[in-house]
């Protein structure tokens, strides 16, 4: 097996997504919103069918054979993203729906109960708002107040003023492992060094990251990550919360209701033990069905070389699109991953999203969900191309191809 992907790779890569085989627009398909959400590979769209035509049942209560098939793919797919991750437990891999559920879950079991007036919670200036707004509602119930990492203006984060933000007071520090919106990969194995020297358990948001870079949350050290499986070729609805297994034991549950308790009556309920307590209700039973067989197929073709990969595709896309006149790229950090923001002054980039579109290459174009990032660098929006590992040369040519006519056609 190489170190990267080879083009004779990327034919049978390719071949496994049925969905970018067709066109749009009579264009051959150009799929660049990944870092919004990811294709499917047949065999997940294929191990979620076969779920639902041939063990549908509900999970963990069921004695007959289908209830047992379900409960066996469904804690078999926990014990393979325990691996995939490199937690230390299967115990402490919970299932969400999503990033955001997994932060917001933090936020209200972990953070509420321990936030009081005047302490605080340490995000950076370029978290997606999945990151920010849970924590300024947890500050809004308690008093607690939100601080902000600042960066520099190629995107990087400022580490001295991270180290100097942790204080006495600060209860937890919440940063994006990959920036949505300029690709900043940022040091976390460092981040966490940094909040622990200074007492301070880390939230680490790996939205951006689980499905391109190798991830092990034990080496890494931090104390909680959260991850998409959207974003990670598998199916909508489902995402894992990693938690230390000695936190997530002193947390309060976060919904109630079946599934996580170990017995009820009306004097009283004790919970289920990690992770079902923070599993109310019955669960998204084909989504984690088919977060294992995305999970397979990532760990089959290797996230080392996935990584590299899409690092010569991220280096030949900045090129192309620096060679465009009157394109600026927004987020320039020495360290990045997979996103590659720009902006063309005098054109819309809702223009540019729409004429993109006719040339049959997606993008994304708005905020993306990080008004602060906008903010900072007074734009009220960029448009976004971002990779996945089906992504090839054609793909950045094609983009850049369609910028120049563009560019071209504003007169820019
Ligand atoms: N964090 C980051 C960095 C993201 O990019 C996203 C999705 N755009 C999220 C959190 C939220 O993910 P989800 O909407 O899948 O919960």
């Amino acid at each position: 097996m190489g170190e990267t992907l080879a083009e004779s790779d990327l034919a049978g890569i390719r071949g496994d997504f049925p969905i970018l085989q067709q066109r749009v627009h009579g264009k051959p398909l150009v799929y660049l919103d990944n870092a919004a959400t990811t294709q499917k590979p047949q065999c997940v769209i294929d191990a979620v069918s076969r779920y639902y035509g041939e063990d549908n049942a509900n999970v963990h209560r069921g004695l007959h054979a289908l209830s047992e098939r379900a409960t066996e793919a469904y804690e078999g797919a926990r014990a393979r993203i325990r691996a995939f991750l490199g937690a230390p437990l299967v115990c402490e891999i919970v299932f969400t729906r999503g990033a955001t559920e997994g932060i917001n879950l933090v936020a209200q079991s972990y953070a509420r109960p321990r936030l009081g007036p005047g302490d605080e919670i340490l995000v950076t200036v370029m978290e997606h708002h999945s990151n920010i707004v849970p924590w300024q509602i947890a500050c809004e119930q308690t008093g607690a107040r939100l601080r902000v990492c600042p960066m520099h203006e190629n995107g990087e984060l400022m580490l001295d003023a991270f180290g100097e933000l942790l204080g006495p007071k600060t209860k937890l520090a919440a940063v994006t492992h990959v920036s949505n919106a300029l690709g900043t990969l940022n040091p976390v194995d460092r981040l966490v060094e940094l909040a622990h020297a200074a007492g301070v358990p880390i939230l680490v948001d790996g939205a951006q990251s689980a499905a391109h870079l190798p991830v092990n949350v034990d080496e890494m050290g931090c104390d909680f990550f959260v991850c998409s499986g959207h974003k990670m070729y598998a199916p909508t609805g489902i995402g894992v919360l990693y938690g230390k297994a000695a936190l997530l034991q002193e947390m309060a549950p976060y919904q109630a209701g079946g599934e996580m308790i170990r017995s009820v009556t009306f004097e009283g309920t004790t919970y289920a033990g990690l992770p079902h307590r923070f599993e109310a209700g019955t669960p998204n039973i084909g989504g984690v069905i088919g977060l294992g067989a995305a999970i397979d197929y990532l760990t089959g073709i290797g996230l080392a070389r996935v990584a590299r990969y899409e690092e010569g595709l991220l280096t030949l896309g900045t090129e192309l699109l620096e060679g465009i006149a009157g394109l600026r790229i927004i987020g320039t950090a020495p360290h990045k991953s997979g996103v590659l923001s720009f902006y063309m002054d005098d054109v819309h980039p809702h223009d540019i999203g729409q004429l993109l579109d006719d040339a049959g290459v997606a993008v994304r174009v708005g905020h993306h969900c990080a008004q602060p990032v906008m903010d900072y660098f007074d734009i009220p929006a960029t448009a976004r191309a971002s990779l996945a590992l089906y992504n090839t040369e054609a793909d950045l040519r094609a983009l850049a191809e369609s910028m120049e006519h563009i560019r071209g056609f504003f007169g820019v």
